[in-house]
């Protein structure tokens, strides 16, 4: 889509550290971190938002939730899943919907914060 950053980044037109990418996805550290381990998973078609999904949609949405932990591994910050919240290590995963639910850009991504626990609850 014209005009859209992410488009424009998947498609490689705009820089950007890739740290993953296939026929379908592309993930990227986000450019204003809010954590020591902060990229975006985003799907290279455009997509507005988690609220312009649909049952299309389904197997897209589930490869990007599937990347999220996979990826956080191979960046320092995988969680051990055999535990209990015992161990350490872990992430967050964000989707910000729409003006209240606080999403800037307009292509649908998927948020994942690693690091230290005190970062936790921004964004
Ligand atoms: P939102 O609030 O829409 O969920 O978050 C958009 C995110 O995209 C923000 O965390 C912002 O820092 C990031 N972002 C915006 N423009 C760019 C860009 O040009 N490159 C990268 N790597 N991240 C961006
Ligand atoms: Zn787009």
């Amino acid at each position: 889509m014209d005009n859209c950053i992410f488009c424009k980044i998947a498609a490689g037109t705009i820089p950007s550290k890739k740290v993953y990418e296939d026929e379908e996805l592309v993930a990227f550290n986000d450019i204003n971190p809010a954590a020591p381990v902060h990229f975006l998973i985003v799907p290279k078609q455009h997509i507005s938002s988690l609220a312009a999904c649909n049952e299309s949609h389904e197997a897209l949405l589930g490869k990007m939730m599937l990347l999220a932990p996979r990826l956080a591994q191979q960046l320092g910050c995988g969680y051990d899943a055999s535990g209990n919240g015992d161990g350490k290590g872990g992430f967050k995963t964000l989707f910000n919907t729409g003006p209240d639910g606080g999403q800037e850009v307009y292509h649908i991504h998927l948020h994942v914060f690693g690091g230290p626990h005190p970062w936790y609850g921004k964004k």
